[in-house]
């Protein structure tokens, strides 16, 4: 579920989300509960993650628990459904963690960026590191077991050494998960305006920044599961994944985007046309051989051809695979049994290792 409302812009972030009050907050509330009652009973199996991501989710605060209950009350939720709350760590969290608990919340992904407040600052974020700190303390008193931590490189005036310094104090605090994303800029974003200004690292020294904490986050015991995605032993994201193994997901709110049944669809970026209950957009079909090895390339794993031919019927062509080796051989691409994966060096570059392969006849 998509909760579109921050406080402040920051200066980086083109998703779409709004200022709001308490009044819109009420409004939106009733919407997306009228939405997920009118989508229930949409898959035939029970629903084992949930997702609240924004936006900045954590203002929905005391709703939390009528929007999961509305959940509850229209799908059929297994037990030990994982429900996830991405939290903005600015000012006192404990209301709003105590809120949490008790709506059922039991992963938070907590929104740090970075480890120094200088880099904070110039990004527009509203916290400090030590709220973050103070933050994810509190979730672990209150028992909270599955914590994710947000983490990003090739930040302004950023070098390895920078990095390092804030993936210690991120590691020092032993989250369960890690997400990493490359600050990237894009339009109507305030950053984007003044992009000559910005001292970005060039990308040979975002590469390094990249490469240096896939390494450092390996050797602390977080495995690399995806491009962007660290985790201890059992504990990556059970929803994400599902975005790149394929399974039906269905997003509500204005910009989530669903795949069900072979159909995607998304909510307009409109936020009054959601309340007024708009409907959501046709968006093609979803589950063919493309979207198979764009997603699969994402994870650690890479495309297993066995499963390939179980799904489509064929094989991977012979030109595929040989473009695969050409990979292999320039450390780009791993090729272990039947698996098609990509290196580390790989993921950095996977757009155009992807393009490339599709660019064979599939
Ligand atoms: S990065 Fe997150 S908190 Fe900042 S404006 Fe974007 S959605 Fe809001």
């Amino acid at each position: 579920m998509h909760i579109p409302f921050c406080e402040k812009k920051c200066k980086y972030c083109d998703f779409y989300s709004s200022f709001c009050d308490e009044k819109l907050l009420d409004e939106y509330t009733e919407a997306l509960i009228k939405s997920i009652n009118q989508w229930g009973g949409t898959f035939s199996c029970p629903i084992d993650t949930i997702y609240l991501g924004g936006g900045t989710p954590s203002l929905l605060n005391h709703r939390l628990t009528s929007v999961i209950n509305a959940v509850k009350n229209s799908f059929e939720v297994d037990e030990n459904c994982e429900i996830t709350l991405e939290i903005n760590p600015k000012g006192n969290p404990k209301r709003l963690l105590e809120n949490a608990k008790k709506a059922g919340v039991n992963r938070l992904s907590i929104g740090v960026q970075s480890a120094d407040d200088k880099e904070l600052s110039v990004l527009g974020r509203q916290h400090t590191f030590k709220a973050a700190v103070d933050t994810f303390n509190f979730a672990r008193q209150l028992g909270f077991d599955n914590i994710s931590l947000d983490v990003m490189i090739g930040l302004p005036n950023s070098s390895v050494d920078s990095l390092r310094k804030t993936l210690e104090r991120i590691v020092d605090l032993k989250p369960e998960h890690i997400s990493s994303y490359i600050l990237k800029i894009e339009e109507n974003t305030a950053f984007y305006k003044i992009f000559d200004t910005l001292n970005l690292p060039d990308d040979d020294a975002v590469a390094d920044q990249y490469l240096f904490m896939c390494e450092y986050l390996e050797q602390n015991g977080y495995n690399h599961y995806e491009i962007s995605n660290f985790a201890k032993a059992d504990k990556i994201s059970r929803h994400n994944i599902k975005y790149w193994l394929g399974v039906d997901y269905l997003g509500i709110g204005p910009s989530a985007h669903s795949a069900v049944g072979g159909k995607r669809f998304y909510y307009p970026r409109d936020l009054k046309a959601f309340i007024r209950g708009n409907k959501p957009c046709e968006d093609g079909e979803s589950g063919g051989k493309e979207e198979f090895i764009m997603l699969r390339l994402r994870l650690k794993e890479g495309i297993n051809s066995i499963e390939y031919k179980n799904l489509f019927g064929e094989n991977l062509p012979p030109e595929f695979i040989e473009k695969c080796l050409n990979f292999q051989r320039n450390g780009l691409m791993r090729i272990v049994n039947n698996n098609y994966c990509l290196t580390d060096s790989g993921m950095l570059i996977s757009n155009g290792i992807i393009t490339e392969l599709l660019e064979c006849e599939i």
